[in-house]
């Protein structure tokens, strides 16, 4: 992974989300009053997002575990949907729909 300053892209100061660790990022001006991004390739020249100054600045170790930290988080949440998916879906009644509407 390759992490490279780049003028942004994007119109304004919009917020995106760090690629790494998820968390909201703002671009940065430099000297010349432009807006700057952290962008992320891969090896093969692959964007992958924004990272946030936080994880530019904490450097290729702490960006390594912080990936590590939100792949297991993300795998929870994938193994909870897994497990919600393969449950028997029931949907509110058409009594509770209608007492909804009568009430609104
Ligand atoms: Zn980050």
């Amino acid at each position: 992974m390759k992490i490279v300053w780049e003028h942004s892209i994007y119109v304004g100061e919009a917020p995106v989300f760090c690629a790494i660790c998820d968390r909201r990022s703002y671009p940065i001006k430099n000297s010349h009053n432009q807006l700057l991004l952290a962008v992320i390739y891969d090896k093969r020249g692959v964007v992958w997002g924004e990272a946030c100054r936080d994880c530019v600045a904490a450097g290729s170790e702490a960006i390594q575990a912080r990936l590590q930290e939100r792949m297991l988080a993300l795998q929870k949440k994938m193994d909870g949907l897994q497990m919600l998916s393969a449950e028997k879906i029931e949907t509110p009644s058409l009594e509770q729909e209608f007492q909804i509407h009568l009430r609104s």
